[in-house]
């Protein structure tokens, strides 16, 4: 009836409200979170599959909040990205890992998210060569990872911004590969030097026979254009053993480790690696 009908359109601008009004909260306290320095960076190892020492850590973002407690990325990344905000966030991750990176983590390979908002800015380039620069940073140490979703098809911008990153010395991954499009012309189009296979990709290996196949692809195409392949999320022992068989470069996820402080990778806990 034309009542009931009110009544759910009710109910649904009610619950819209509530969510957008929840959204209008997380982003004050996103932008009150950068000022106050409630954020905090976690490391996770990529270990190589075939010696099993750490190859590098990815850095990941936490966010402390002072009510909430730890707030998950997946929850305040897309408020971020809607807002803009996440391009001052992708400042401040990439100041702080590069800090990092000279200081407590002084030698350790480390690679660090950008996001699409982050990518597409102007003075993106300029911005990392100047952190580099004040905070001391060995261009080396650091590999950034992009996703496909912030290239556009035959992205000469991209391509260009790329070509200049890898110019300053920095190594450049293709993160989540298997989640959007995945045009393998990507791999050869632009100069990665990493393909990190998502983790969706990786539980398949136990589920489906044609992962097995197209992993077994992914891993021989990287590997003739002279590309690392790191697996990413890998929680197993049959997932590691099946990467490691079939020559996979590096294995990252909580069977090998969840992502760690600095502090713990400091005082070199040793990794309880069951693969
Ligand atoms: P991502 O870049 O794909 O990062 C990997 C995510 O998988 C991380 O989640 C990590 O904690 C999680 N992970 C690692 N091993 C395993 C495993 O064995 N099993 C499972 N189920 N998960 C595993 P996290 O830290 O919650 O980050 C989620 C996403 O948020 C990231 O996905 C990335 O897209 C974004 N993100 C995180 N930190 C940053 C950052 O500093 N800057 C930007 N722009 N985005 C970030
Ligand atoms: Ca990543
Ligand atoms: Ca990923
Ligand atoms: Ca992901």
């Amino acid at each position: 009836s034309k009542k009931t009908g009110r009544n759910i359109s009710n109910i649904y601008r009610t619950g819209l409200n509530q969510l957008m009004e929840k959204r209008r909260a997380l982003q004050a306290d996103l932008e009150k979170a950068l000022e106050e320095d409630e954020f905090e960076l976690y490391y996770q190892p990529r270990i190589n599959a075939k010696s099993l020492e750490i190859d590098s850590y990815e850095a990941l973002l936490r966010w402390n909040h002072p009510q909430k407690g730890l707030v998950s990325p997946a929850e305040f990344i897309p408020v971020a990205e809607a807002s803009g905000l996440i391009v001052d966030i992708d400042n401040w991750v990439f100041k702080r890992a590069c800090r990092d990176a000279a200081e407590g983590l002084k030698g350790k390979h480390l690679s660090i998210n950008v996001s699409p908002l982050g990518f597409q800015q102007r003075d993106f380039v300029k911005t990392i060569e100047e952190t580099l620069e004040k905070t001391g940073t060995d261009p080396s140490q650091i590999e950034l990872e992009l996703t496909e979703s912030m290239l556009i098809e035959d992205d000469e911008r991209g391509l260009a911004v790329m070509k200049q990153l890898k110019r300053l010395g920095l190594s450049l991954a293709l993160d989540d590969f298997g989640t959007g499009y995945s045009s393998l012309s990507y791999l050869s189009k632009y100069p990665f030097d990493t393909i990190k296979i998502d983790r969706n990709f990786v539980v398949a290996l136990g589920q489906e026979k044609s992962a097995v196949a197209i992993m077994k692809v992914i891993i021989g195409l990287g590997k003739g254009l002279g590309m690392d392949i790191v697996a990413e999320g890998v929680e197993t022992v049959e997932e590691a053993a099946f990467l490691r068989e079939n020559e996979c470069d590096q294995l990252q996820g909580y069977l090998i480790s969840r992502p760690m402080t600095v502090e713990e990778i400091m005082h070199e806990v040793p990794l309880d690696i069951r693969c």
